[in-house]
Formats: structure tokens, sequence, C-alpha cells
């Protein structure tokens, strides 16, 4: 296989077209074979229930290449579990877990010429996605839908890499509900953040940190990863709130962080703890770790990071996840799955 010619140590974090991407059907009950497909667009009926009353949801996951030249996946399981849980909760036809795990090895295998090598800082980022295609005009679940995997070869999601960034507290636009859609994953909760989103970009700030929306006193999440603060004497803490996304990247650094010896906390953190914590950051598939250099809430800013070094608690977390994630470091969880060349 001959890799593809890309400049692999500079990617952005956004959409190159690749060989295939992979789509199933859902009718009469039950899922097709899927097929492999290289045409970028879907035909798709003007009444789909994904284009009217937003039944979508979707995932994120990464294809590393290891120091030994494996290719893997990171806790695709769960992966998987999340979207069954994002499908249930908006009445769609739930992708179970098996089929998730075979239609990303198939697509990630299909596209083995785009997996960026070891030691660029670079991964395959993996793309699931679930819409009702069924057409309705009446508010009712879909009769018919499309499960669809895109891959794309990515660097950094935030320009910046692994460097911190300035956050700014939104108590104004909220993202979620409490008992709304914020615990699942689906497109909906990022239309309802693009105005905040936007805003705190025009001001300088490479993202916000929402508030809960009932009491507007708790943090909840950044726009598209989990946050934790570190305490004076070096305590894990992450926000514990029915409307933020389980970030598997959270739950492992909650693991990772105990391993430390850093007593991990999940539970309401209320804002005025930022001014408390020595060390802060976002965490996500696509952010990985992002320090947190700054946040300013309303006219009032706590500084973490002085110059553009992350704080010595965020490397140590980076170093220890990326490790598992690239083979560097030994996966005594069975974090990691080889991507079969067969699939
Ligand atoms: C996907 C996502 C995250 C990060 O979850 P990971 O499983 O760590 O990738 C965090 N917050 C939101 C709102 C998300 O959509």
């Amino acid at each position: 296989m001959k890799r593809a010619d890309l400049d692999w140590a500079h990617l952005p974090f956004g959409y190159q077209k690749t060989d295939w991407n992979i789509r199933y059907t859902w009718r009469d009950g039950r899922w097709d074979e899927g097929v492999l497909s290289r045409d970028e667009t879907i035909p798709i009926h003007i009444a789909a229930t994904c284009l009217h009353y937003g039944q979508e949801a979707f995932e994120g996951l990464k294809a590393y290449e290891q120091k030994n030249g494996e290719v893997v996946v990171f806790r695709v399981e769960e992966n998987a579990k999340r979207l069954r849980r994002s499908c249930e909760k908006t009445f769609m036809a739930v992708v179970p877990e098996d089929l998730f795990i075979e239609a990303v090895f198939r697509v990630v295998n299909a596209n083995r010429r785009f997996i960026p090598p070891y030691g660029h800082g670079a991964s395959l980022y993996i793309r699931p996605l679930v819409i009702g295609t069924g057409p309705q005009v009446g508010v009712k679940p879909a009769t018919e839908y499309t499960f669809l995997i895109l891959v794309t070869p990515v660097g950094p999601y935030f320009k910046t890499g692994f460097k911190p960034v300035h956050l700014v507290v939104e108590d104004e636009y909220d993202r979620a509900a409490p008992h709304g859609l914020g615990d699942v994953k689906v497109g909906g909760n990022y239309a309802a953040g693009l105005r905040a989103s936007l805003r705190a970009k025009q001001a300088g700030f490479a993202e916000v940190l929402y508030v809960d929306a009932l009491h507007k006193h708790y943090i909840d999440e950044s726009g598209p990863a989990n946050f934790f603060g570190i305490t004076p004497d070096g305590r894990y803490v992450t926000p514990q709130s029915p409307s933020i996304l389980p970030s598997i990247t959270n739950m492992s650094l909650v693991a990772i962080a105990e391993e430390l010896g850093m007593r991990p906390e999940r539970r309401p953190v209320a804002i005025e703890e930022i001014f408390h914590f020595v060390d802060a950051g976002c965490c996500g598939t696509a952010a990985v770790i992002t320090p947190v250099a700054s946040i300013t809430w309303r006219d009032r800013k706590v500084v973490y990071a002085k110059s553009d070094e992350p704080g010595e608690y965020c490397r140590k977390l980076y170093r220890k996840l990326t490790g598992i994630q690239l083979g560097e470091e030994e996966d005594r969880r069975g974090w990691i799955r080889k991507v079969p060349p067969e699939a």
C-alpha cells in the first residue's frame, strides 16, 4: 500500500476526501449488509426526518498508527454504546454494537493509505452518523434510517495544538437543558451552541465554557469537549451534570488520574471553583487534551498558563493518554483494538 501524498505534520482539523465511505440502510426492521461507496453525496428524500425534525446522531473516534506500525482504534466499544443511547433517545433505529465495530473496521481498512504515519501528531478521524431518511410530514420517527461512516485524516482540533487556549464562560445562551439531549451526541446540540461559540471566537477566545441551564451556577462543559480542573493538592475534578456529553476521553482520564494518584472527583462544580484550580483542560477525541490558559467570567479572569507552555498536570495526563493510544505505553485496560486487515 502506498500512502497518500499529504503533509502529515501540518494537517488541519477538517474534511479531506478519502477513497471510501460506508453506508447501511435500515428498512423493514433490519439493517442491510452495508456498501462501501466512493460517492461523497447521498440521495435523500425531501421529507426525510433528519431534515425536518432533527433525527440525527453521530460519533467521533480515531484510528492511529502505533509505534510498531499496527493500526488501532481507541475504546470503539464505548462509541458503539454511546451511539446506541443517542439513537434510543431520538427514537431512531439502533445500530447494534457489533455492526458498529464491523463498519468501523471495514471503512478504516478501505482507507488505509490515509492513516497518518506514526510520529506526526495526526490520526484518521472516524465520523459515524445515523440519520432518519424515511419521509414523514407529521412529527413521527422515520421508518427508514441510514448509518454512514466517513473518515478523514486530521491534525489537532484547536489551531494551537497542545498549547493552552483561552475560554470564556457562557452564561447567557444555553446549549442543552437538564432533561433534554445534552447527554447524547446529536447535531442539534451543536446548532444550539453555534451562536455562543461564534461570539466567543469573535471576541478572541478559542471556545466557551457553559454553565448549567437551570441554575446558571455549575460548570457543564466546553462546546465540543468536557472540562476538568486541577486543585492545588493535585486532584482531578470534572463536572457531573445531566446536560453534558459523557466523553470517552474524560472517562479514560479519570482512570489515568486515579493511576497517577490524582484522586479524581466527578461532582457538580460551581463556577467559582475556577478561581481555586491551578491547571485546567478540555478533553475529547478531537481536542485530545487542550490545556486551558485562562477563563474569563464576566469581568473576572483566572490565568492558569502564563506562557505557551501547558501546565504540569495537563502534560502528565496527555503523555499517558496519547502514550497508550500510540503504543508507547502498555495498554493494561484493553482500551486498544487492532483493526484486522481482512475486515
Ligand atoms: C463528542 C463530544 C465530547 C467528547 O467526547 P469523546 O468521547 O471524548 O470524544 C464532549 N462534548 C461534546 C458535546 C461532544 O459532542
